[in-house]
């Protein structure tokens, strides 16, 4: 029962808390119809509401003009650490469809998120059908909490397209009469994921083989690295005052100059210093080391840039890791959209 899976947490939480009754909404079953408003000359657009930008875009990709869709939390913001304000509770509740990632991403929304399915809202983890042999484990277990499942399966494309089917489909069911408008945008946004991965697949095919190694702030490419063949190595939680610390900048190091690793990447959330302890430590054995740009993680770039949207935020991914890792990947990235001197 995929379905289930994403709420198996929320779901234990919800019991606890007395709240079996809302489950058949959670479970996302027939029960699930909050009393779908039809479309009729007048009646006004279904409200949606997505957690996080990777969904709100492509649910927009999807759906146009036909609902109004906000998002969440904008750009920066980590999804792993936030909790709602009083106004995006009011915002839940005011919406027809509520879309989160799940796999526990959005950990400290999960009592919104009860109280919304609760009241009637159409609560729908967006990874739900992704059965479990696809998903991976968290690198650090219970290093996050509750986590069972890594969350981060938007940076492998073809996951996230068939994210965008599970979307298309709670559309449609909330609104019956967009159905077709609905089928139209999700058949186009999915063969622009499909031509960003093609895109992808071949540009990170160019990294020479020693150096396909991605050294990253946190722990959130590991879907990506196994679509594409690469080794991730993250560096989150690395304090060079402990002796674990040390050895694993020395460790990374060492890496590096092995294998004249050219690059590693940086996320806006993770101190300078432990990035420098290993562009220093290389350059202490005779190896350079660039900064290969800062990488777009679990947000996408500013509201109204190409970066600002999933088709954009992969591609920068894409373009710059290929690009710093010496590869060969145009400047510009998949569709010349990518903010000139935004790569290496
Ligand atoms: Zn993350």
């Amino acid at each position: 029962m995929g379905g289930d899976r994403g709420f198996a947490a929320l779901r234990r939480r919800a019991l606890l808390l007395g709240l079996a009754g809302g489950l058949g909404l959670l479970a996302g079953g027939p029960s699930a119809l909050a009393q779908p408003r039809a479309q009729a000359q007048g009646a006004r657009r279904p409200r949606v509401l997505a957690t996080v930008a990777m969904i709100g875009d492509v649910a927009r990709e999807i759906a146009g003009n036909r609902v109004e869709i906000a998002t969440m939390m904008g750009e920066g913001v980590d999804p792993h650490l936030y909790r709602p304000t009083r106004s995006d509770i009011v915002r839940m509740l005011g919406s027809d469809i509520v879309f989160y990632n799940g796999l526990l991403l959005e950990g400290k929304l999960t009592d919104a998120l009860v109280r919304a399915a609760r009241a009637g809202r159409r609560v729908v983890p967006v990874t739900e059908r992704l059965p479990a042999e696809i998903l991976l484990k968290p690198a650090e277990p219970g290093g996050e909490g509750e986590q069972i499942w890594d969350p981060h399966v938007w940076m492998d494309p073809r996951l996230w397209s068939r994210v965008a089917a599970v979307i298309a489909d709670t559309l449609a069911e909330a609104d019956p009469p967009g159905r077709e408008e609905y089928a139209r945008g999700l058949a186009d946004i999915q063969a622009r994921i499909a031509a960003l991965d093609a895109y992808a697949e071949r540009a990170l095919a160019s990294i020479p083989d020693r150096q396909r190694v991605l050294i990253t702030a946190h722990d959130a490419f590991h879907y990506f690295a196994r679509r594409y063949g690469l080794r991730v190595e993250g560096i989150q939680g690395l304090s060079t005052e402990s002796e674990a610390g040390v050895r694993r900048i020395e460790d990374l190091v060492a890496l590096l100059v092995e294998r004249r690793i050219p690059a590693v990447f940086v996320e806006s959330s993770v101190p300078e210093r432990n990035v420098r302890a290993l562009v220093d430590g290389a350059a202490a054995r005779g190896h350079r080391v660039a900064i290969g740009g800062t990488l777009f993680s679990d947000a996408m770039g500013a509201p109204g840039s190409y970066e600002g949207t999933y088709i954009g935020m992969i591609d920068h991914n894409v373009t710059a890791i290929t690009r710093a890792l010496g590869g060969q990947a145009p400047e510009r990235g998949a569709n010349a959209r990518l903010a000139a001197r935004a790569t290496p």
